[in-house]
C-alpha cells in the first residue's frame, strides 16, 4: 500500500498524530510555513487599514445560536459542556470514570461554543458600537475554528486556523471588496508558486432543508472558493473563500450604515493549514529545497 499524504506528513514530523483524525499538533517547520502565509496575507491586505481583532477558539454560545449554526450545520458544531454538580455528582463521575461508565451525565451546556468560522463572533461586537462610520468598517481577524468532520485527508481537520478580512458597508462597498480579494487571491496563489482556480461554491447546509439553502447560495453567487489541488487533482481543495452575506448579519445584529440602511457584509477567508499543505504537496516536504522565489515571498 502506498503511503497517503497524511502518512508522509506524519513521517516527516510536520504534523503529529494525536490519535484523533483531524486533530494534529504542528511542528516548528509547519508553523514557520504558516507564519510565512500569514505575512503574505498581510502584505496583500495590510495597507487597507483594517482593524485587527484576534479571537480565542471559543465564542459566546448565544451568538453561536443566533447565527444559526446549530440549525444549519448541527453535524459540524462543537459545544462546550462543563460539570456543575455537587459532591454526590462528583462521586458519580469518579465511579463512572473508574468503571468506564457514562461520566458525561452530569455535564451541562456551558455559555461557550467552539468557533466554527472566524467572523461569526465579530458582527455583534461591531453592531454594539452603533451605526457604521461613513466609509463602513474593515476588520482583519483570526481564529482557531472547530468543525466536526473527522477525516484521513490532511486538508480536512477538526481544528484549524482561519484568517479573514471582513467588510461592512453598503452593497456596492462590500461587493467591490470581495471582487478585489478574488483578484488578490489569484495573485497570492501565483506568489506561492501554486495553481488555483476560483469557482462558485456553497456551504454544506445539513439535511433536506439545507438543499434549498445550498441552491439559493449558488444561484445568487454568494460564495466563491479558491480551489487548489492538494490531496487530489480531481477534487481540489478550497483554500480561500470569498463570501457575500447580503444583509444577513446586518439584519440579525441590527448593524446599520451611517445613513440608517441595514449594513451588508462580505468576508474573505484564508485557511492557514490548507495553504501550508498545498505548498508542501506541490513544492515537497523539504522546505529548504522549495523554489527560491516562493521562499523569498514567504520569509523575505
Ligand atoms: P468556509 O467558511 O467553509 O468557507 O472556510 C473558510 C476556509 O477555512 C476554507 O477556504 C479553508 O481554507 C478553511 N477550512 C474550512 N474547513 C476546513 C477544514 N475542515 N480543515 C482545514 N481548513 C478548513
Ligand atoms: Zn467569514
Amino acid at each position: 500500500m502506498t503511503a497517503t499524504f497524511l502518512d508522509r506528513l506524519f513521517d516527516a514530523g510536520l504534523l503529529i498524530d494525536t490519535g484523533v483524525d483531524g486533530l494534529y499538533a504542528r511542528s516548528g517547520t509547519f508553523e514557520h510555513i504558516v507564519d510565512g502565509i500569514d505575512a503574505v496575507v498581510t502584505a496583500f491586505g495590510g495597507a487597507d487599514g483594517a482593524e485587527v481583532v484576534r479571537f480565542p477558539p471559543g465564542m459566546n454560545r448565544m451568538v453561536f445560536e443566533k447565527t444559526g449554526y446549530m440549525k444549519n450545520f448541527p453535524n459540524l458544531a462543537g459545544t462546550v459542556h462543563c460539570f456543575c454538580g455537587d459532591d454526590a455528582a462528583h462521586a458519580d463521575i469518579i465511579a463512572a470514570l473508574d468503571e468506564g461508565g457514562d461520566w458525561a451525565a452530569h455535564q451541562k451546556l456551558s455559555d461557550i461554543a467552539l468557533t466554527p468560522a472566524a467572523c461569526y463572533p465579530l458582527y455583534p461586537l461591531a453592531a454594539r458600537r452603533g451605526p457604521l462610520p461613513a466609509q463602513g468598517r474593515l476588520f482583519d481577524i483570526l481564529s482557531y475554528c472547530f468543525r466536526r468532520e473527522p477525516s484521513k485527508e490532511s486538508t480536512r481537520q477538526q481544528m484549524f486556523r482561519m484568517r479573514e478580512f471582513v467588510r461592512m458597508g453598503t452593497p456596492d462597498e462590500v461587493m467591490a471588496f470581495r471582487q478585489l480579494w478574488i483578484e488578490r487571491g489569484a495573485e497570492m496563489v501565483k506568489t506561492f508558486g501554486l495553481d488555483g482556480a476560483v469557482d462558485l461554491a456553497n456551504d454544506p447546509f445539513f439535511g433536506r432543508a439545507g438543499r434549498m439553502l445550498k441552491n439559493n447560495q449558488r444561484q445568487q453567487n454568494l460564495k466563491f472558493e479558491m480551489l487548489i489541488p492538494v490531496e487530489s487533482v480531481e477534487k481540489p481543495t478550497a483554500c480561500m473563500s470569498f463570501n457575500y452575506h447580503q444583509d444577513h448579519f446586518g439584519t440579525l445584529w441590527n448593524l446599520t450604515t451611517a445613513d440608517g440602511a441595514v449594513a451588508h457584509t462580505a468576508c474573505v477567508g484564508f485557511g492557514f493549514e490548507r495553504l501550508a499543505l498545498a505548498l508542501l504537496k506541490v513544492h515537497g516536504l523539504d522546505v529548504a529545497a522549495w523554489p527560491a522565489g516562493v521562499r523569498a515571498a514567504l520569509w523575505g
